[in-house]
């Protein structure tokens, strides 16, 4: 019997509603045993990170909600003493708000940034998988309970097998084996606009057709002379674009390694 969190970043909508129950449902609250409140400042036991990709004109605003992990292979429980940090049968990761306290060595440990040090209690504190409320029949937390767009879920992994199947997790190479998993990840875009600066007017339906080490994209500009290759690995990319009756255009080193690219506005000679 072990839970998992789902996120499906294609409906995540940026509402930051997940954010903001988590605080009304911690910050004041003493949920112990499972934690003690959460300050009103400083800590953001569920938090949406916002990533804006692109350059103009092609951007995009990207939401990714991340929480603790509640990892397999905790860094966290095995920097804990005395047992500080432990998993129940469940698969949430609790820090015990007794025994943690003065150990700061617990909040370092996890390499998501998931565990905030609360100065006043000298007390390391993080998501608890609102414990509190699975213990009194809730059927899942607060913040899943609150997405409007069901972007949240939470379950019995042997339950939500099928929506696990290509679902990644954060950072697998650091080998925590974490258990809130991400659909819908979305890869990286090349994008931009072809035109004829003559008749001052775009082009529709010309080709273009991406590559990379070997794997090729081909799609067509769409009335507005727009052409947007979506879900991207990161490398490097050339791109040939055709159209009647105009100058064949190649654009090599097209970079989607640090950032989403926007090629702007593309004029094509007429013949
Ligand atoms: S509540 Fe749901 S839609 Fe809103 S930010 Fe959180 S995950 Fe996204
Ligand atoms: S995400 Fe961090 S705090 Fe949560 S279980 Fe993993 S190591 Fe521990
Ligand atoms: S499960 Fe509970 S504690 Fe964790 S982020 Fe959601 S609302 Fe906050």
């Amino acid at each position: 019997m072990s839970k998992v969190f789902i996120v499906d970043i294609a409906k995540c909508t940026g509402c930051y509603n997940c954010q903001l129950v988590c605080k009304d449902e911690h910050c004041g609250n003493d949920w112990t045993p499972y934690a003690k409140a959460q300050p009103m400042t400083g800590q953001f036991w569920a938090k949406v990170e916002q990533k804006t990709v692109g350059t103009i004109p092609n951007v995009r605003v990207r939401y990714t909600p991340t929480f603790c992990n509640h990892c397999k292979n905790a860094p966290c429980m095995a920097a804990a003493d005395d047992g500080a940090v432990y998993r129940r049968e469940d698969g949430l990761v609790i820090i015990d708000p007794e025994k943690a306290a003065g150990q700061k060595q617990i909040v370092d440990a996890c390499p998501y940034g998931a565990i905030y040090w609360n100065e006043a209690l000298t007390l390391p504190q993080k998501c608890t998988g609102c414990a509190h409320l699975l213990d009194n029949g809730t059927a899942v937390p607060r913040c899943v309970e609150a997405c409007p767009t069901d972007a949240l879920i939470f379950g019995e992994e042997e339950e939500l097998k099928e929506l696990l199947q290509g679902a990644i997790v954060r950072n697998p190479e650091l080998g925590c084996a974490p258990q809130v998993y991400y659909r819908n990840v979305p890869g990286q875009f090349v994008a931009g606009t072809v035109y004829d600066p003559e008749e001052e007017e775009v082009i529709e339906g010309a080709r273009c057709r991406l590559q990379s080490g070997g794997k090729t994209w081909i799609l067509e500009t769409d009335d507005f002379g727009d052409f947007w290759f979506k879900d991207l690995p990161e490398g490097r990319f050339s791109l040939v674009i055709t159209a009647k009756g105009y100058k064949d255009i190649n654009i090599e080193d097209i970079s989607t390694l640090d950032n989403c690219t926007s090629l702007g506005d593309i004029p094509m000679e007429k013949k």
